[in-house]
């Protein structure tokens, strides 16, 4: 018999602490509502950190000297280099608008120190943090999200809250909470390692740059489906084996890859900490953004960006975020409603910061004013959007 604890009351729960979620607990908890933010890992950052994803790439500008992407997205970008090595060229400086620098606006970082960082954020922001919490069950009651159950080494916990951000990444929540999802199980095998050899060594003491001496061992499938082996084995998340066997097999390949170390003179640095799944399930939204949206204008934009590989710029819809079929829970992150190209757009880092603020407002606004994520008033979440220095259209 499992004995159920009940724990403290939010305004705002966000379950999953990667870069959607910090971002998504930081927004809310800006608007002055108390944030419960909750993570099964014990370092926060996803696949950017555990997943050694270290590129806070593609960059936060167009191209052509246009900055795109601002708010917290931008303020984690400079977070994530704030004490460690990184490349961010000097004339993209914290502020600019839209000043072409010498590169792009986008950096490689440090996992661990990053993972350091955003820790410390969530202290100076004052939100409260359950980590090695699994978050696993919402207690619905119609539509509405009540309050959810947290297994922890003291035990299960209930948590409630007035609104939620589900950025599990895999739309743990809404999956739980019966909202429709698409399970797209298109991931082929990928294993992100981190790795120093003798050469770089030298290449960092000569360069004064510890940055230097850190390759990133990217082994496995590009995400391009033009790039794509059609016959390779393509993982979901649908069984437990299905994850163990994914995982499994990517470490397979990184012991390949280490056999081929020459001895003594190239190690590995790291390892991933978490599968790295690049798309599992994706929320059946209000709206679905697809490669038919590429260069329009939505009048509830949240935010815009530019597609990685194509000349094409996006806007989000605000609609992306949620699902009437659940009143109180926003969804962010690489989970949002989106199909094809797109999607391989918003589920990259600093989209998933975007999209995370955006989620954080809403939710404030939902546990303000008790409202349906549906029948928020998305001028004013716009308006905050904007005074935090999003940019809402190309
Ligand atoms: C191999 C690979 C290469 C990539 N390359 C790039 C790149 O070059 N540039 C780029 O910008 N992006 C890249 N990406 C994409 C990017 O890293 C991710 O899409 C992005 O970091 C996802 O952020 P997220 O917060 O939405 O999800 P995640 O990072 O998946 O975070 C979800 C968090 O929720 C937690 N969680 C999950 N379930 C639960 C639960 N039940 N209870 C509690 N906590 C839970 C997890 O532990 C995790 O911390 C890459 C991804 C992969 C896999």
């Amino acid at each position: 018999m499992v004995t159920l604890h009940t724990g403290k009351s939010y305004d705002v729960i966000v379950v999953g602490g990667g870069i959607a979620g910090v971002s998504a607990a930081v927004a809310a908890r800006r608007q002055g509502r108390s944030v419960l933010l909750i993570e099964k890992a014990s370092c926060l950052g996803g696949l950017a950190t555990l997943g050694l994803v270290v590129l806070y790439h593609p960059p936060l500008d167009d191209g052509q000297g246009q900055k795109l992407v601002g708010g917290i997205a931008e303020e984690l970008l400079h977070l994530s280099i704030r004490y460690s090595y990184g490349d961010l060229p000097e004339g993209w400086a914290y502020g600019a608008e839209e000043k072409p620098g010498k590169g792009r606006y986008q950096t490689v970082f440090n996992a661990p120190a990053f993972a350091l960082s955003l820790n410390e954020l969530m202290q100076k922001e004052q939100i409260d943090l359950l980590y090695d919490a699994l978050f696993c069950i919402p207690r619905m009651k119609n539509s509405r999200c009540e309050g959810v159950s947290v297994e922890t080494k003291a035990g299960r916990y209930y948590y409630e809250a007035k609104a939620f951000v589900d950025a599990s990444g895999d739309g743990d929540l809404l999956h739980r909470a019966g909202v429709d999802m698409v399970e797209r199980p298109e991931n082929a095998l990928t294993f992100w390692m981190l790795s120093a050899d003798l050469d770089s060594m030298q290449k960092a003491i000569d360069a004064g740059d510890v940055g230097k001496a850190i390759h990133i061992e990217a082994i496995g499938a590009n995400p391009h489906e033009d790039c794509l082996d059609r016959d390779a084995p393509q993982y979901g998340i649908r069984t437990p084996e299905e994850v163990s066997e994914f995982i499994m097999r990517g470490m397979n390949m990184g012991l390949a890859r280490l056999k081929s170390f020459e001895r003594n003179k190239r190690c590995l640095v790291s390892i991933p900490g978490i599968a790295e799944y690049r798309k599992t399930r994706a929320l059946v939204g209000e709206y679905t953004l697809s490669e038919k949206d590429r260069e329009l204008h939505f009048d509830d934009s949240i935010g815009c960006t530019k597609e990685e590989f194509e000349p094409y710029r996006i806007e989000i819809p605000y609609r992306c975020l949620y699902s009437r079929q659940c009143d109180n829970v926003l969804s962010a992150g690489r989970n949002i409603s989106s199909d094809g190209r797109p999607r391989d757009t918003i589920r990259l880092i600093a989209i998933c910061a975007q999209t995370g603020e955006a989620s954080g407002i809403a939710a404030a606004m939902i546990a303000e004013s008790g409202k349906a994520a549906a029948d928020l008033n998305v001028a004013l979440l716009q308006q905050k959007l904007v005074k935090q220095r999003n940019r809402l259209h190309f």
